[in-house]
């Protein structure tokens, strides 16, 4: 008897919740549009999100004293969980890459250290410190970061503001600047210079490189019209006083120089969007310079030491002869 009293109650009070839950409900709405306001509310939140992240996380900016600028886009290490990957899917990238530029943030430091300890000048310095799997910043921006990522986009675009800040107050403050992206690469044994002129326009002799409209086209197009030592295109691109031709002076392999005008069959890059876009190939009176430094070049302390202090003194004697 007790047991059935005990049933009932237990029966009385579950509909007694029943009840109490469906006085409780909601009517049903159906589904509605988002109103403008609300729209406007919604991305303004994603703003304020985007405002707060941390971009020097992700790139390094220093101002420098003199009129040479370094940027290093591929050295970076960093992975972040908030960060969308890229891929070839996402990224529709034709050259699509994601490969590290293993030790290029070192050895950038290291021609820091050895240029100042020559010179008692900094330049400028815009270094990614986030991978190259999260953004690819010697791209144009549809093919830097998987397609949506936001975050991504405000990094890139702070690395390319910065970039953008030292070229404006190279110019406003000297007339001339030399930008030296800064890269690695492994398919040769020497540095790649790279001016945007091709395997092919390398081929040509100095005769016809000055003859044609090859100075305009490249990223020196600027110091081709101004250098103070008069040096011809070819002359400033692969002679004695040209920059490979003081890197090798100074005991590092390289192409162009003299006695190694082109790089033939030899895998070589020419230069990216970077050496385009702040060289002097759209006009300005900044010079770009792409160098792709080989493995020994940046592989141990003692390697990254050796190669930077001979970049510190070819920059040091080019720049003298030429500004
Ligand atoms: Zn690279």
């Amino acid at each position: 008897m007790l047991f059935f009293m005990k049933l009932l109650r237990a029966i009385f009070a579950s509909f007694l919740i029943f009840l109490s839950l469906l006085s409780c409900e909601k009517p049903d709405d159906g589904p509605r549009h988002l109103t403008q306001e609300e729209i406007d509310e919604i991305n303004a939140k994603k703003k304020e999100q985007q405002k707060a992240v941390d971009l020097t996380r992700y790139v390094e900016y220093r101002e420098g004293d003199c009129p040479i600028i370094f940027c290093v886009p591929h050295g970076g290490t960093l992975t972040d969980s908030s960060l969308k990957q890229r891929t070839s899917a996402n990224c529709p990238d034709p050259d699509f890459a994601c490969d590290l530029d293993y030790n290029t943030r070192e050895l950038a430091s290291a021609i820091d250290d050895a240029f100042f300890a020559r010179t008692g000048k900094h330049p400028y310095m815009i270094v990614a410190i986030v991978k190259r799997t999260h953004v690819d910043f010697n791209r144009e921006k549809k093919y830097a970061i998987a397609s949506g990522d936001e975050i991504a986009s405000s990094i890139y675009d702070y690395y390319h503001s910065c970039a953008t800040k030292a070229c404006r107050a190279v110019s406003a403050s000297f007339g001339h600047g030399l930008l030296l992206d800064i890269h690695g690469q492994s398919h040769s044994e020497q540095i790649d210079l790279g001016y945007l002129l091709s395997v092919s326009d390398l081929n040509k002799t100095d005769a016809a490189l000055n003859a044609g409209t090859y100075a305009s086209s490249s990223s020196i197009s600027h110091l081709s019209r101004t250098n103070k030592a008069e040096m011809s295109f070819a002359s400033l691109l692969r002679g004695p006083n040209s920059l490979g031709g003081l890197l090798y002076s100074n005991g590092l392999e390289c192409v162009p120089r003299p006695g190694n005008a082109s790089p033939g069959a030899t895998p070589y890059f020419n230069g990216g969007y970077t050496t385009k876009k702040y060289g002097s190939f759209y006009g300005g009176v900044i010079d770009a310079v792409q160098m792709e430094f080989r493995y020994s070049y940046r592989d141990t302390p003692a390697g990254r030491n050796k190669a930077a202090v001979a970049v510190a003194a070819a920059l040091d004697e080019f720049t003298s002869v030429v500004w």
